[in-house]
């Protein structure tokens, strides 16, 4: 089976946004195989974002990774990474399409409500890195 890591960020968790995002992955047919409320730390949000280290944002996404509580989850189907990567939309919310989850409910990048693995690989390293195999069902 095909799975994704697929995190609220603290900014969908304070709008009260779980729900909604849960149900539109829901809705669509994705199975939910693990989920966790947990506040990560500026050193955990670093490895997560470990490919961006160069970017000028970088210090600022961590930051805000480890503001507040997320909701870190695996989805399953057939397709859920690159499927789910379409239901979440483009990176940037002014250029995400309406029925997207960020076009629907995000404005800016800095704070675009939810975080998708970008391809087998790296829904295979984040999820290693968020959750414990027993965790998973
Ligand atoms: P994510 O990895 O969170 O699912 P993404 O894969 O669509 O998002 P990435 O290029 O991996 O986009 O960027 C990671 C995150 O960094 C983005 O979700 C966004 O919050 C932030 N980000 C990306 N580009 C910028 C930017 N130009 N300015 C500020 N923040 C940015
Ligand atoms: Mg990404």
């Amino acid at each position: 089976f095909e799975h994704t890591f697929i995190a609220i960020k603290p900014d969908g968790v304070q709008r009260g946004l779980i729900a909604e995002i849960i149900s539109r992955f829901e809705r669509k047919g994705f199975k939910l195989v693990g989920i966790k409320i947990l506040t990560p730390s500026k050193e955990f949000a670093q490895k997560h974002y470990h490919d961006l280290t160069e970017r000028p944002f970088f210090n600022g996404l961590c930051e805000f990774l480890s503001s507040g509580p997320v909701i870190a989850m695996v989805w399953e189907g057939q397709g859920v990474i690159s499927y789910g990567r379409k239901l979440i939309g483009a990176t940037d919310p002014q250029k995400s399409e309406p029925g997207t989850i960020r076009g629907d409910l995000a404005v800016v990048v800095g704070r675009n409500i939810i975080h998708g693995s970008d391809g087998p690989e790296t829904a295979k390293n984040e999820i290693n890195l968020w959750f414990k195999p027993e965790e998973l069902v």
